[in-house]
Protein backbone atom coordinates (compact mmCIF):
# COMPACT_ATOMS: atom_id res chain seq x y z
CA UNK A 1 0.00 0.00 0.00
CA UNK A 2 1.26 3.06 -1.08
CA UNK A 3 0.57 6.58 1.86
CA UNK A 4 3.19 8.60 0.83
CA UNK A 5 1.52 11.39 2.69
CA UNK A 6 3.45 14.31 4.33
CA UNK A 7 2.69 14.38 8.00
CA UNK A 8 3.85 15.43 11.24
CA UNK A 9 3.52 14.11 15.06
CA UNK A 10 2.28 16.52 16.95
CA UNK A 11 0.97 16.08 20.69
CA UNK A 12 -2.56 17.58 21.56
CA UNK A 13 -2.52 18.92 24.99
CA UNK A 14 -6.35 20.14 26.29
CA UNK A 15 -6.61 21.92 29.54
CA UNK A 16 -9.69 21.33 30.84
CA UNK A 17 -11.01 24.41 33.58
CA UNK A 18 -8.35 26.45 32.00
CA UNK A 19 -11.13 27.00 29.62
CA UNK A 20 -13.34 27.94 31.86
CA UNK A 21 -11.75 30.53 33.51
CA UNK A 22 -13.21 33.33 30.90
CA UNK A 23 -11.33 36.74 30.96
CA UNK A 24 -8.28 35.28 32.70
CA UNK A 25 -7.60 32.41 30.36
CA UNK A 26 -4.77 34.12 28.68
CA UNK A 27 -2.75 33.86 31.66
CA UNK A 28 -3.58 30.60 33.11
CA UNK A 29 -2.94 29.52 29.29
CA UNK A 30 0.31 30.79 29.77
CA UNK A 31 1.43 29.35 32.65
CA UNK A 32 0.93 26.30 31.54
CA UNK A 33 2.56 26.97 28.05
CA UNK A 34 5.48 27.85 30.79
CA UNK A 35 5.28 24.81 32.27
CA UNK A 36 4.67 23.24 29.34
CA UNK A 37 7.95 24.48 27.77
CA UNK A 38 10.21 23.56 30.64
CA UNK A 39 9.43 19.51 30.06
CA UNK A 40 9.92 19.92 26.08
CA UNK A 41 13.36 19.27 24.67
CA UNK A 42 15.75 21.80 22.36
CA UNK A 43 13.76 22.66 19.10
CA UNK A 44 10.78 21.69 20.12
CA UNK A 45 7.69 24.14 20.80
CA UNK A 46 4.40 24.41 22.32
CA UNK A 47 1.55 26.90 21.51
CA UNK A 48 -1.96 27.72 21.61
CA UNK A 49 -3.72 27.00 18.14
CA UNK A 50 -7.07 27.18 17.23
CA UNK A 51 -8.56 26.35 21.47
CA UNK A 52 -5.73 23.74 21.21
CA UNK A 53 -2.22 23.77 22.73
CA UNK A 54 -0.20 21.75 19.55
CA UNK A 55 3.71 20.60 20.66
CA UNK A 56 5.48 20.16 17.36
CA UNK A 57 8.87 19.49 16.30
CA UNK A 58 10.30 16.44 18.53
CA UNK A 59 11.33 13.27 17.72
CA UNK A 60 8.69 11.07 17.50
CA UNK A 61 10.95 8.40 18.71
CA UNK A 62 10.39 10.61 22.08
CA UNK A 63 6.78 11.19 21.75
CA UNK A 64 6.12 8.52 24.74
CA UNK A 65 8.29 10.11 27.51
CA UNK A 66 7.10 13.69 26.21
CA UNK A 67 3.49 12.28 26.56
CA UNK A 68 3.80 11.21 30.18
CA UNK A 69 5.95 13.89 31.14
CA UNK A 70 3.24 16.47 29.99
CA UNK A 71 0.43 14.48 31.12
CA UNK A 72 1.93 14.69 34.53
CA UNK A 73 1.31 18.54 34.78
CA UNK A 74 -0.98 19.86 36.33
CA UNK A 75 -3.97 21.89 34.75
CA UNK A 76 -3.65 18.86 31.52
CA UNK A 77 -6.72 17.45 31.22
CA UNK A 78 -5.89 15.02 27.82
CA UNK A 79 -2.89 14.42 25.83
CA UNK A 80 -3.70 13.08 22.18
CA UNK A 81 -0.35 11.29 19.93
CA UNK A 82 -1.39 13.14 16.96
CA UNK A 83 -0.42 12.72 12.77
CA UNK A 84 -0.85 16.08 10.91
CA UNK A 85 -1.33 16.72 7.90
CA UNK A 86 -0.89 20.03 6.13
CA UNK A 87 -3.02 19.46 2.63
CA UNK A 88 -6.87 18.65 3.08
CA UNK A 89 -7.37 17.22 0.24
CA UNK A 90 -9.21 14.11 0.50
CA UNK A 91 -7.40 11.77 -0.97
CA UNK A 92 -4.41 12.86 1.21
CA UNK A 93 -6.54 12.61 4.08
CA UNK A 94 -7.96 9.22 3.34
CA UNK A 95 -3.94 8.10 2.75
CA UNK A 96 -3.21 9.76 5.45
CA UNK A 97 -5.95 7.80 7.92
CA UNK A 98 -4.79 4.28 6.28
CA UNK A 99 -1.33 4.85 7.06
CA UNK A 100 -2.36 6.00 10.43
CA UNK A 101 -4.58 3.12 11.10
CA UNK A 102 -1.78 0.08 9.20
CA UNK A 103 0.97 -0.35 12.07
CA UNK A 104 -2.76 -0.98 14.72
CA UNK A 105 -4.13 -3.80 12.73
CA UNK A 106 -2.70 -6.92 13.79
CA UNK A 107 -3.82 -10.19 12.76
CA UNK A 108 -7.24 -10.12 14.39
CA UNK A 109 -9.72 -8.24 12.45
CA UNK A 110 -10.10 -4.64 14.19
CA UNK A 111 -13.25 -2.62 14.23
CA UNK A 112 -13.37 0.93 13.81
CA UNK A 113 -15.18 4.03 13.77
CA UNK A 114 -14.46 7.43 12.14
CA UNK A 115 -15.29 10.71 13.45
CA UNK A 116 -15.16 13.78 11.58
CA UNK A 117 -14.90 17.07 12.73
CA UNK A 118 -14.60 19.92 10.72
CA UNK A 119 -13.75 23.51 12.66
CA UNK A 120 -13.63 24.99 9.46
CA UNK A 121 -17.08 25.71 8.81
CA UNK A 122 -15.74 26.62 5.06
CA UNK A 123 -14.63 23.43 4.27
CA UNK A 124 -17.07 21.84 1.63
CA UNK A 125 -17.49 18.52 3.28
CA UNK A 126 -19.56 18.08 6.00
CA UNK A 127 -18.27 16.18 9.63
CA UNK A 128 -20.78 13.31 8.72
CA UNK A 129 -19.58 12.52 5.14
CA UNK A 130 -15.70 13.41 6.31
CA UNK A 131 -16.03 10.31 8.56
CA UNK A 132 -18.19 8.38 6.06
CA UNK A 133 -15.69 8.75 2.77
CA UNK A 134 -12.30 7.83 5.73
CA UNK A 135 -14.25 5.11 6.64
CA UNK A 136 -14.78 3.93 3.07
CA UNK A 137 -11.04 4.37 1.94
CA UNK A 138 -10.24 2.47 4.98
CA UNK A 139 -11.99 -0.40 4.36
CA UNK A 140 -10.88 -0.68 0.43
CA UNK A 141 -7.49 -0.55 1.70
CA UNK A 142 -7.45 -3.15 4.27
CA UNK A 143 -10.62 -5.26 3.07
CA UNK A 144 -13.35 -6.55 5.07
CA UNK A 145 -11.69 -9.73 6.33
CA UNK A 146 -9.59 -7.16 8.01
CA UNK A 147 -11.19 -4.46 9.20
CA UNK A 148 -15.19 -3.53 10.00
CA UNK A 149 -17.01 -0.27 10.70
CA UNK A 150 -18.41 -0.95 14.68
CA UNK A 151 -20.34 2.37 15.65
CA UNK A 152 -20.77 1.26 18.90
CA UNK A 153 -18.18 -0.68 20.18
CA UNK A 154 -15.11 -0.03 18.07
CA UNK A 155 -11.83 -1.34 18.86
CA UNK A 156 -10.19 2.09 17.48
CA UNK A 157 -11.74 5.04 17.56
CA UNK A 158 -10.03 7.23 14.67
CA UNK A 159 -11.10 10.79 14.82
CA UNK A 160 -10.32 13.47 11.49
CA UNK A 161 -10.10 17.18 12.95
CA UNK A 162 -10.77 19.22 9.57
CA UNK A 163 -9.06 23.07 10.72
CA UNK A 164 -8.58 25.97 8.77
CA UNK A 165 -4.76 25.03 8.17
CA UNK A 166 -4.35 21.30 8.44
CA UNK A 167 -6.05 18.01 9.68
CA UNK A 168 -4.93 16.56 12.59
CA UNK A 169 -5.71 12.40 12.75
CA UNK A 170 -6.11 10.94 16.50
CA UNK A 171 -7.01 8.58 18.09
CA UNK A 172 -8.41 8.22 22.13
CA UNK A 173 -6.65 10.80 23.89
CA UNK A 174 -4.78 9.87 27.27
CA UNK A 175 -6.22 11.42 30.89
CA UNK A 176 -4.11 13.68 32.88
CA UNK A 177 -5.06 14.86 36.36
CA UNK A 178 -6.49 18.15 35.65
CA UNK A 179 -6.23 20.92 38.20
CA UNK A 180 -4.41 23.95 37.26
CA UNK A 181 -1.87 25.34 36.19
CA UNK A 182 1.97 25.64 38.42
CA UNK A 183 1.98 29.29 39.89
CA UNK A 184 -1.21 30.15 39.80
CA UNK A 185 -2.93 29.70 43.19
CA UNK A 186 -0.16 32.02 45.43
CA UNK A 187 2.47 29.40 47.48
CA UNK A 188 2.47 27.12 50.46
CA UNK A 189 4.66 25.24 53.14
CA UNK A 190 3.78 21.23 53.01
CA UNK A 191 5.16 19.78 56.62
CA UNK A 192 6.81 16.48 54.78
CA UNK A 193 7.61 13.32 57.27
CA UNK A 194 8.09 10.31 55.33
CA UNK A 195 4.64 9.14 55.85
CA UNK A 196 1.78 8.29 53.45
CA UNK A 197 -0.40 11.53 54.15
CA UNK A 198 1.45 14.52 53.55
CA UNK A 199 3.26 13.74 50.31
CA UNK A 200 -0.47 13.37 48.96
CA UNK A 201 -1.18 16.68 50.89
CA UNK A 202 1.49 18.48 49.18
CA UNK A 203 0.27 16.45 45.49
CA UNK A 204 -3.10 17.54 46.14
CA UNK A 205 -2.18 21.10 46.72
CA UNK A 206 -0.12 21.72 44.02
CA UNK A 207 -2.67 20.22 41.33
CA UNK A 208 -4.51 23.09 42.35
CA UNK A 209 -1.94 25.77 41.38
CA UNK A 210 -0.25 26.11 44.24
CA UNK A 211 3.71 26.68 44.22
CA UNK A 212 5.27 24.15 47.32
CA UNK A 213 8.35 24.13 49.45
CA UNK A 214 8.73 21.52 51.78
CA UNK A 215 10.11 21.56 55.56
CA UNK A 216 10.95 18.14 57.73
CA UNK A 217 12.22 17.63 61.08
CA UNK A 218 14.10 14.79 62.35
CA UNK A 219 15.58 13.96 65.70
CA UNK A 220 18.96 12.97 64.54
CA UNK A 221 20.46 11.05 66.13
CA UNK A 222 17.66 9.28 67.99
CA UNK A 223 16.26 9.04 63.71
CA UNK A 224 18.56 7.78 61.11
CA UNK A 225 19.82 9.49 58.43
CA UNK A 226 18.25 6.60 56.21
CA UNK A 227 14.65 8.28 57.25
CA UNK A 228 16.05 11.28 55.76
CA UNK A 229 17.40 9.72 52.65
CA UNK A 230 13.98 8.43 52.06
CA UNK A 231 12.26 12.22 52.93
CA UNK A 232 14.25 13.15 49.94
CA UNK A 233 13.28 10.78 47.75
CA UNK A 234 9.41 11.48 48.16
CA UNK A 235 10.44 14.89 47.60
CA UNK A 236 12.22 13.96 44.47
CA UNK A 237 8.96 11.75 43.72
CA UNK A 238 6.79 14.97 44.40
CA UNK A 239 9.07 17.16 42.07
CA UNK A 240 8.32 15.05 39.06
CA UNK A 241 4.82 16.71 39.25
CA UNK A 242 6.20 20.00 40.24
CA UNK A 243 9.18 20.27 38.43
CA UNK A 244 11.52 21.14 41.73
CA UNK A 245 10.97 21.03 45.63
CA UNK A 246 13.06 22.96 48.22
CA UNK A 247 13.08 21.04 50.81
CA UNK A 248 14.30 22.30 54.86
CA UNK A 249 15.27 19.98 56.95
CA UNK A 250 15.55 20.23 60.45
CA UNK A 251 16.81 18.85 63.75
CA UNK A 252 13.72 19.33 66.01
CA UNK A 253 15.74 17.36 68.78
CA UNK A 254 16.56 20.73 70.74
CA UNK A 255 12.86 21.05 71.63
CA UNK A 256 11.73 18.01 71.72
CA UNK A 257 14.48 17.95 74.79
CA UNK A 258 12.97 20.85 76.26
CA UNK A 259 9.42 19.85 76.14
CA UNK A 260 10.80 16.60 77.78
CA UNK A 261 12.40 18.00 80.42
CA UNK A 262 9.64 20.70 81.43
CA UNK A 263 6.12 19.53 80.22
CA UNK A 264 4.28 16.25 81.23
CA UNK A 265 4.96 13.25 79.37
CA UNK A 266 1.15 12.80 78.25
CA UNK A 267 1.21 16.06 76.08
CA UNK A 268 4.39 15.17 74.17
CA UNK A 269 2.60 14.05 71.33
CA UNK A 270 0.77 17.45 71.11
CA UNK A 271 3.29 19.80 72.55
CA UNK A 272 5.82 18.89 69.75
CA UNK A 273 3.25 19.26 67.16
CA UNK A 274 2.77 23.09 68.37
CA UNK A 275 6.71 23.45 67.89
CA UNK A 276 6.94 22.20 64.52
CA UNK A 277 4.35 24.28 63.40
CA UNK A 278 6.10 27.53 64.83
CA UNK A 279 8.99 26.38 63.45
CA UNK A 280 7.77 26.04 60.04
CA UNK A 281 5.37 29.38 60.34
CA UNK A 282 8.73 30.85 60.88
CA UNK A 283 10.34 29.24 57.54
CA UNK A 284 7.00 29.40 56.00
CA UNK A 285 7.45 33.82 56.22
CA UNK A 286 11.05 33.58 55.57
CA UNK A 287 10.36 31.86 52.29
CA UNK A 288 6.89 33.74 50.91
CA UNK A 289 4.56 31.40 51.64
CA UNK A 290 1.06 32.15 53.12
CA UNK A 291 0.03 28.76 54.40
CA UNK A 292 1.40 26.02 56.15
CA UNK A 293 -0.46 22.20 54.90
CA UNK A 294 0.00 19.21 56.53
CA UNK A 295 -1.21 15.67 56.08
CA UNK A 296 -3.58 15.76 58.96
CA UNK A 297 -6.96 13.77 58.80
CA UNK A 298 -9.85 13.84 61.03
CA UNK A 299 -9.86 10.99 63.57
CA UNK A 300 -6.77 9.15 61.90
CA UNK A 301 -4.57 9.62 65.34
CA UNK A 302 -4.71 9.88 68.68
CA UNK A 303 -3.04 13.46 67.29
CA UNK A 304 -5.83 14.04 64.74
CA UNK A 305 -9.08 14.41 67.15
CA UNK A 306 -10.64 17.01 66.42
CA UNK A 307 -9.77 18.68 69.80
CA UNK A 308 -5.83 18.16 68.57
CA UNK A 309 -6.18 19.66 65.22
CA UNK A 310 -7.66 22.85 66.94
CA UNK A 311 -5.09 23.35 69.62
CA UNK A 312 -2.53 22.16 67.00
CA UNK A 313 -4.06 25.21 64.92
CA UNK A 314 -3.98 27.67 67.43
CA UNK A 315 -0.05 27.68 67.37
CA UNK A 316 0.12 28.67 63.89
CA UNK A 317 -0.35 32.36 62.54
CA UNK A 318 -0.58 31.41 59.29
CA UNK A 319 -3.55 29.38 57.83
CA UNK A 320 -3.42 25.74 57.88
CA UNK A 321 -4.57 23.56 54.94
CA UNK A 322 -5.31 20.21 55.28
CA UNK A 323 -6.31 18.87 51.84
CA UNK A 324 -6.98 15.70 53.74
CA UNK A 325 -9.31 16.23 56.19
CA UNK A 326 -12.32 14.20 55.09
CA UNK A 327 -10.66 11.09 52.89
CA UNK A 328 -10.41 7.66 54.31
CA UNK A 329 -7.32 6.12 54.69
CA UNK A 330 -8.02 3.43 51.87
CA UNK A 331 -8.60 6.89 49.57
CA UNK A 332 -5.47 8.61 50.95
CA UNK A 333 -3.40 5.17 49.83
CA UNK A 334 -5.45 5.39 46.57
CA UNK A 335 -3.90 8.28 45.64
CA UNK A 336 -0.62 7.67 47.09
CA UNK A 337 -0.63 4.54 45.00
CA UNK A 338 -1.81 6.48 42.02
CA UNK A 339 0.96 9.03 42.30
CA UNK A 340 3.47 6.80 42.82
CA UNK A 341 4.76 7.58 46.58
CA UNK A 342 3.00 4.74 48.33
CA UNK A 343 5.74 2.14 48.05
CA UNK A 344 8.40 4.66 49.45
CA UNK A 345 6.23 5.78 52.50
CA UNK A 346 5.59 2.22 53.43
CA UNK A 347 9.56 1.95 54.24
CA UNK A 348 9.92 1.49 57.47
CA UNK A 349 11.67 4.04 58.76
CA UNK A 350 11.20 5.97 62.07
CA UNK A 351 9.65 9.37 62.17
CA UNK A 352 10.79 12.04 64.99
CA UNK A 353 7.53 12.03 66.45
CA UNK A 354 8.05 8.41 66.91
CA UNK A 355 10.78 9.82 69.12
CA UNK A 356 9.79 10.46 72.83
CA UNK A 357 6.05 9.07 72.31
CA UNK A 358 4.16 9.22 75.37
CA UNK A 359 2.57 5.96 76.73
CA UNK A 360 -0.86 7.59 77.67
CA UNK A 361 -1.23 10.73 75.18
CA UNK A 362 -4.02 12.61 75.84
CA UNK A 363 -6.10 13.41 73.06
CA UNK A 364 -8.73 16.08 73.86
CA UNK A 365 -6.32 18.33 75.10
CA UNK A 366 -7.20 21.95 76.48
CA UNK A 367 -5.37 24.95 74.94
CA UNK A 368 -5.34 26.22 78.72
CA UNK A 369 -3.70 23.52 80.26
CA UNK A 370 -1.46 22.91 76.84
CA UNK A 371 -0.25 26.62 77.16
CA UNK A 372 0.26 26.29 80.73
CA UNK A 373 2.25 23.37 79.62
CA UNK A 374 4.19 25.85 77.68
CA UNK A 375 4.67 28.55 80.29
CA UNK A 376 6.72 26.33 82.03
CA UNK A 377 9.70 26.25 79.72
CA UNK A 378 9.83 29.89 80.47
CA UNK A 379 8.11 32.25 78.37
CA UNK A 380 7.96 33.27 74.93
CA UNK A 381 11.96 33.87 74.76
CA UNK A 382 13.22 30.87 75.84
CA UNK A 383 10.57 29.51 72.88
CA UNK A 384 12.41 31.44 70.70
CA UNK A 385 15.83 30.58 72.12
CA UNK A 386 14.40 26.83 71.35
CA UNK A 387 13.45 27.65 68.14
CA UNK A 388 16.93 29.25 67.16
CA UNK A 389 18.24 25.95 68.54
CA UNK A 390 16.36 24.37 65.78
CA UNK A 391 17.17 26.62 63.12
CA UNK A 392 20.97 26.56 63.28
CA UNK A 393 20.35 23.11 61.93
CA UNK A 394 18.96 23.81 59.01
CA UNK A 395 19.95 22.24 55.44
CA UNK A 396 18.12 22.55 52.29
CA UNK A 397 17.89 20.03 49.61
CA UNK A 398 16.49 20.67 46.24
CA UNK A 399 14.55 17.90 44.40
CA UNK A 400 13.97 18.05 40.75
P1 LIG B 1 2.00 11.25 57.52
O1 LIG B 1 1.55 9.99 56.88
O2 LIG B 1 1.99 12.43 56.60
O3 LIG B 1 3.28 11.08 58.26
P2 LIG B 1 0.54 10.69 59.89
O4 LIG B 1 -0.77 10.05 59.65
O5 LIG B 1 1.68 9.84 60.25
O6 LIG B 1 0.89 11.58 58.62
P3 LIG B 1 1.22 12.45 62.09
O7 LIG B 1 2.46 11.71 62.36
O8 LIG B 1 0.32 12.82 63.23
O9 LIG B 1 0.25 11.74 61.04
O10 LIG B 1 1.57 13.75 61.34
C1 LIG B 1 0.59 14.63 60.91
C2 LIG B 1 1.20 15.63 59.95
O11 LIG B 1 2.25 16.37 60.59
C3 LIG B 1 1.88 14.98 58.77
O12 LIG B 1 0.97 14.68 57.74
C4 LIG B 1 2.85 16.03 58.37
O13 LIG B 1 2.23 17.06 57.64
C5 LIG B 1 3.30 16.59 59.71
N1 LIG B 1 4.50 15.88 60.17
C6 LIG B 1 4.58 14.78 60.95
N2 LIG B 1 5.87 14.40 61.14
C7 LIG B 1 6.63 15.30 60.47
C8 LIG B 1 8.03 15.46 60.26
N3 LIG B 1 8.91 14.63 60.79
N4 LIG B 1 8.45 16.50 59.51
C9 LIG B 1 7.57 17.35 58.95
N5 LIG B 1 6.24 17.24 59.12
C10 LIG B 1 5.76 16.23 59.85
MG1 LIG C 1 3.72 10.29 60.15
Amino acid sequence: MDHTVNIEHVLIVRYGEVALKGRNKPYFEKKLLARIGDVLPEGTSARADGGLLLVTGYDPAREDALARAILRIFGVSTVSRAWRLRSREMKDICAAAVGWLDPRIQQERVSFKVFGKRADKTYPVTSPDLAAAVGEAILEAFGEDRVRVDVNRPDIRLTVHLRRNDVLIFDDAEKGFGGLPPGTNGKGLVLLSGGIDSPVAAWLLAKRGMRIEAVHFHSYPYTSKRAEEKVKELAEILAEYTQSLRVHILNLLPAQEALAAACPESEMTILVRRMMMRAAELIARREGCAFLITGENLGQVASQTAEALAVTDASSGLPVLRPLIALDKVEIIERAQEIGTYEKSIEPYEDCCTVFLPRHPVTKPRIEAILASEAKLGGAEVIDKILAEVFATEEVFEAG
